[in-house]
């Protein structure tokens, strides 16, 4: 017997008419590709989203259809994912940090018809216009203005794409389970796979991430996303904030630790969002020049594991909270989040930082379990590691018109990730399963070898990788790039290092390089690196 309630379809456009009635005053500050910073209102916001639907259904854009933005996290992108979404047609976020080849692939195959692009990436969509003839109208997202000299055919601006438009729109109803965003991993091998969210699951991913325990945002919050728009939607914080009204200041071009730091001092967010890279420049940016991070009281920090060093700086220098959490663009992609507990008040500073550096625990509405290599379940004890699976109503359950089922199996999700359960439910990532090292039967976490280095005070960024050994199958080869006027010495990496990991980790040597590769999400692309480095032990 079904229930009577009401079966109301849970899309996107609900959010921002909530957002318009009930949190209409609630601000939204972007620095803008022009330079200047920009600041209305939410009730701004959705009128304009409902221009920009007007727009694109008077010239004959359908549901379904896919509309692509290239764009920073500014208030003209969040009109777009409001507008095209709320319309009925696909939001298609596109990293600009892909390769060029990896652009033309991802545009062709998702076959835009328009693109939305900021001035900052004009010159990447100029190198391959020749090769995404499919995309009928490009939109530079400025004023007539502002526009510049292009060789892209069929160009208009933003602003005049709406200035005519009426503000009376009536969002369309439609079912849930329609596709509203679409997001392509960034990949290390073949082309990127396609991620399609549909409203019902962006709505309810929001909607868990809101909570006190997960992000913990109301009207009273201010959220600065430095997480980019073009990478699975901000982790859902243009929806999350608007659903309970807090203020989002959008950081645009403006990336750098000075940039940042001017936006929070001038619009005082209590809530940072973030990958560990952008951090750190923020945290060498604050000693630089000697202030504290007032406002802030939370930063949440995924993408990569979050290093002790970032979580002892953001507590000891600005009384801010590191919320280290988890997830992937298959999963919309909030996993799991690791707020702040009752617990955590009677702990130690060391025990709450090591419980710190676990991944957290999942948000309602997520599932996950830890299986061996014949897919059996493995026990939660915080030791046993393998196979990180999920599943739920905002994890992916196949890829944008691509066959392969590999990462599906019983109705799970294969994350690639390799992991342990604590009985509290608490995940540690110990590595991605084809990075992790393998020596002498024995496991070696790559990522826990990089955080622990990363504390050396010389070492700006290091990396792990497994390299071929003849007694042991693969041993560790920490690659690490050093400060300006450095003189450490492997030694004194590997002295360091000493009372910090388990002997048998110790890196067999220490390599300093002058850079490291990264994907488009920034995490480090270590496939070329085992490559060049796969003799480097060998006789
Ligand atoms: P990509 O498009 O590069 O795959 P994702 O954002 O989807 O980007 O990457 C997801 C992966 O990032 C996860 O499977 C995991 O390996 C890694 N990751 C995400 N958050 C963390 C974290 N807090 N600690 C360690 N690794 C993380």
């Amino acid at each position: 017997m079904h229930g009577n309630m009401m079966d109301r379809p849970l899309l996107v456009s609900s959010i921002i008419d909530h957002a318009a009635t009930t949190h209409p005053h609630t601000e939204i500050v972007s620095r803008l590709c022009e330079g200047d910073i920009h600041r209305y209102t939410i009730k701004d916001a959705a009128t304009r989203s409902k221009k920009l639907a007007n727009a694109l259904i008077k010239r004959n854009i359908s549901q379904g259809d896919r509309i692509a933005t290239l764009a920073w996290n500014t208030h003209r992108h969040y009109e777009l994912y409001y507008g095209v979404a709320g319309m009925g047609a696909i939001a298609h976020t596109i990293n600009p940090r892909l390769f060029p080849e990896q652009l033309v692939y991802i545009i062709n195959h998702a076959e835009d018809r328009w693109l939305f692009v900021d001035l900052t990436f004009l010159p990447l969509l100029e190198a391959i216009k020749d090769k995404i003839t499919k995309v009928e109208q490009f939109v530079i997202l400025t004023d007539d203005s502002h526009l510049p000299e292009t060789s892209l055919p069929n160009v208009i601006s933003y602003e005049s794409l709406i200035a005519d438009e009426s503000e009376q729109f009536e969002w369309p109803e439609f079912d849930e389970k329609q596709a509203a965003f679409l997001c392509y991993t960034s990949g290390t091998t073949g082309n990127p796979k396609g991620v399609l969210y549909s409203h019902r699951s962006t709505v309810i991913h929001a909607m868990a991430s809101i909570a006190t325990d997960a992000l913990g945002i109301s009207e009273k919050s201010c959220l600065l996303p430095v997480v980019p728009m073009f990478h699975v939607n901000a982790w859902g914080t243009p929806f999350s904030s608007a659903i309970v009204g807090a203020k989002m200041v959008f950081p645009g071009p403006g990336m750098d630790g000075a940039s940042i730091w001017e936006l929070v001092d001038s619009e005082q967010p209590d809530l940072l969002l973030g990958v560990p890279t952008v951090w750190l420049m923020l945290l060498n940016h604050m000693d630089e020049i000697g202030k504290k991070l007032n406002s802030v009281q939370n930063v949440v920090v995924g993408g990569s594991a979050a290093p002790l060093s970032m979580i002892q700086r953001f507590d000891e220098q600005h009384d801010a909270f590191l919320i280290h959490a988890w997830g992937m663009t298959e999963m919309s992609p909030i996993g799991t989040i690791n707020n702040f507990t009752p617990a955590m008040r009677s702990m130690s500073k060391d025990a709450r930082y090591s419980l710190q550096l676990k991944q957290g625990r999942p948000c309602y509405g997520v599932e996950m379990k830890i299986v061996d290599d014949a897919n059996q379940a493995l026990i939660h004890d915080g030791k046993a590691f393998g196979h990180l699976m999920v599943r739920g109503p905002w994890i992916t359950n196949g890829y944008y018109l691509n066959d392969d089922r590999s990462s599906f199996v019983d109705g799970w999700f294969d994350t690639g990730d390799v992991a342990t359960i604590d009985p509290d439910n608490y995940l540690s990532l110990v590595d991605r399963a084809k990075d992790v090292i393998k020596s002498g039967g024995e496991w070696i976490s790559s990522i826990d070898l990089e955080n622990a280095a990363i504390g050396h005070p010389d070492l700006q960024e290091c990396c792990v990788i497994g390299v071929a050994h003849e007694k042991w199958d693969e041993r560790p080869l920490l690659l690490a790039i050093k400060t300006a006027d450095s003189t450490a010495t492997a030694d004194d990496v590997k002295n360091y290092l000493s009372d910090k990991i388990a002997k048998w980790w110790m890196p067999d040597d220490v390599v300093f390089v002058d850079s490291l590769p990264h994907t488009a999400t920034g995490k480090l692309l270590k496939i070329d690196l085992r490559k060049q480095y796969q003799d480097y032990l060998m006789p």
